[in-house]
């Protein structure tokens, strides 16, 4: 998948925080991960160039690049 379009999905996420140039969304409705197929809990969709992340314990993410923002999708291992 090289062209995600995360709008697809975007109105079936909850919007938490949105700081201008990242904005993370909560999945309260299943939608799967475009990566890897797996519900995820949360999305970070991002301009920026660098992001800190701060996983708790048996959280794996998966990430895709776009053309202009990086997307980050958290499971919690036991989803
Ligand atoms: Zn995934």
């Amino acid at each position: 998948m090289d062209q995600m379009d995360f709008s697809a999905i975007r109105h079936r996420v909850k919007l938490l925080e949105d700081t201008g140039r990242s904005r993370l969304f909560e999945n309260r409705d299943a939608v799967a991960c475009p990566v890897c197929g797996q519900p995820f809990d949360q999305a970070l969709v991002s301009r920026n160039d660098t992001e800190q992340l701060a996983p708790d314990a048996g959280l794996s993410l998966c990430l895709h690049r776009g053309t202009d923002r990086m997307v980050v999708f958290t499971h919690a291992d036991d989803s």
